[in-house]
């Protein structure tokens, strides 16, 4: 019965700007029960958030460990006892933002925080029949990651690719040459030219949107 309920229930993607605005976030709700993609800002405005709404949350999930993607998630984490999950090789980015975060008035990563489990490539099963594939991504840090919905034909594609540039370099254990193999890589996925593109800032696009307008996106 409580199945049969739970596989008529909708399942949503929002995308969500928390102050101080900076980062496409990315709820995923199915029913009353929600995971977090790139928790940007303070924890206890998500947790107003999920409040307001109802929601549990039940993970997170950072597409990369730069503190514009995973402000809120040690905190979150800790507060609903929950995981987060940030690829290994990006593990050294997390708690060396307190300069990043102080630009933005937000809260330092307290000494002692709740640490992220390691994820890399595979399927993944986020919530009850929502499936996501993870695709190894680095270059814009070693450790990004993308993720892919075939059902729903989204991905969310971090800071790798933006609408008509790619992701800075220049940040500690950034390498170019791999990022644009990463790229090239997404490339030669052939994803469909419909499918869903959330950058991990500014406009949405598609694959078929890139392919004509950013000249980086390329094989
Ligand atoms: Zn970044």
């Amino acid at each position: 019965m409580e199945a049969k309920n739970q596989k008529n229930l909708d399942v949503k993607f929002e995308i969500l700007h928390l102050p101080p605005q900076n980062t496409n976030s990315v709820l995923v709700s199915r029913g009353s029960d929600c995971v977090i993609f790139d928790p940007w800002g303070r924890a206890a405005d998500w947790e107003r958030i999920l409040s307001e709404r109802g929601l549990k949350l039940r993970a997170i999930y950072a597409t990369h460990g730069h503190p514009d993607h995973t402000s809120a998630a040690p905190e979150l984490a800790e507060t609903f006892d929950i995981d987060w999950f940030l690829n290994a090789n990006d593990n050294f980015l997390i708690g060396n933002a307190n300069d990043f975060l102080d630009m933005f008035g937000l809260p330092h990563i307290l000494d002692g925080y709740k640490k992220s489990v390691d994820i890399s490539k595979g399927v993944v099963e986020i919530l009850p029949d929502v499936s996501m594939e993870i695709i190894e991504s680095p270059g814009h840090t070693p450790g990004g990651v993308m993720f892919y919905f075939p059902k729903y034909k989204i991905l969310l594609i971090g800071d790798t690719l933006f609408q008509d540039s790619y992701g800075r370099t220049d940040f500690p254990g950034g390498d170019e040459r791999q990022l644009f193999e990463s790229i090239r890589n997404l490339y030669d996925m052939n994803l469909d030219d419909e499918t869903y593109v959330v950058h991990g800032h500014g406009m949405e696009t598609t694959i078929g949107w890139l392919k004509q307008n950013n000249p980086f996106f390329t094989k």
